[in-house]
């Protein structure tokens, strides 16, 4: 399959700061494909240079299939920005429209699009009011259809859940399925991995300017779980004591640990190299121990990336506004 963005070794320096660290990933097309990792990692600097707001001090970017960031590209690209901005004294449904004469579509056809716009995202009640007068999150979504009004082949949203309330969320999760649907590309940098984790086919998780790990994810959740995580719960407390002794056998397990948080689990523990859950669950069964609960856990993104880079790196390292300090 063509790749919507090729983005290869790619550095930026902020002074004597890496913000982005000789990072490469590859975006099929028609994929909704996710930048993932704590604030601070350098997720919007990315999104930056593939739009060319700013120069990569070294690598490259290629968009669909040849095009360098910038001229070209930037028609077929459809970008909401970190930092959102509007004419606050413009009329919605005049934004929207203005916006997608901007991008080429036709009076007529901007005025029509950005009336199915504004049914699609409930703000028909709002069409004739100033952009200043709705709420911040009302706002984000006219600034949605103004970076989706020309149909873009690729569409780049970064951050696109913050300031979106539950039900707005949903309605975001909606259009970037369409988008897919109609066989473009989404890519979205978010430091929410729940939320990414519903909508993603493919995501590169960075961390302090590097590249922790990439992938479609069900490749990546696949090998995290043939890693090996075993959920295991006690049918009384007689197993839970004979269970002790097998659990200690180093050549089995190498970690115990408490259940997830809201898990019905005992506990959980990670299998030794070399071994299998097979041969731990005939251990235990050979020993007498009562099970309630034996399962091969599949990580959430989160356990994954927590795992990978440990969780000191996983939370914000420093705040975006700290960035002008
Ligand atoms: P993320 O989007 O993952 O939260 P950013 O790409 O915004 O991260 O920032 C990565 C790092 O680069 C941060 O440490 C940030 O403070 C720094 N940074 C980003 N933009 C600038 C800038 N224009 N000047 C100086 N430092 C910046």
């Amino acid at each position: 399959m063509s790749n919507a963005l090729a983005v290869r070794g790619v550095v930026k320096k902020f002074g004597n700061h890496v913000a982005v660290d000789g990072v490469s990933f590859e975006v099929p097309r028609g994929v909704v494909y996710g930048i993932l990792g704590p604030n601070g990692a350098g997720k919007s600097t990315t999104l930056r240079m593939i739009n060319d707001i700013i120069a990569p001090d070294a690598g490259e970017i290629t968009i669909l299939d040849g095009m360098k960031p910038g001229g070209d590209a930037a028609r077929h690209i459809g970008y909401l920005p970190e930092e959102r901005g509007l004419y606050p004294k413009m009329h919605v449904i005049d934004m929207i429209t203005f916006m997608g004469e901007l991008r080429g579509l036709s009076a007529s056809e901007a005025k029509k699009r950005s009336g199915q716009w504004i049914e699609r995202l409930g703000l028909s009640q709002w069409a004739k009011n100033k952009v200043q007068d709705l709420s911040k999150g009302m706002q984000q979504k006219v600034q949605f259809a103004t970076a989706l009004i020309h149909e873009p082949a690729l569409v780049i949203l970064d951050e696109p859940w913050s300031g979106l309330d539950p039900i707005n969320a949903e309605v975001l999760a909606d259009v970037v399925e369409e988008i897919r649907k109609a066989g473009r590309t989404v890519l979205f940098s978010t430091h929410g991995m729940e939320q990414a984790e519903k909508i993603v086919d493919a995501v590169c998780i960075i961390a302090r300017g590097q590249k922790v790990l990439d992938g479609r994810l069900k490749d990546i959740k696949r090998a995290a779980t043939a890693e090996g995580i075993v959920a295991l719960g006690w049918a009384d407390d007689r197993a839970r004591e004979a269970a002790e002794r097998v659990l200690a056998d180093k050549a089995l397990v190498v970690e115990q640990r408490p259940p997830r948080p809201g898990d019905v689990a005992d506990c959980e523990v990670k299998l030794a190299d070399g071994t299998d859950s097979q041969k731990l669950l005939s251990a235990l069964l050979g020993a007498g121990v009562g099970l309630r609960r034996f399962e091969l856990v599949t990580p959430t993104l989160h356990q994954i990336f927590v795992d990978k880079v440990g969780a000191a790196a996983a939370v914000a390292e420093r705040r975006p506004e700290d960035r002008h300090a």
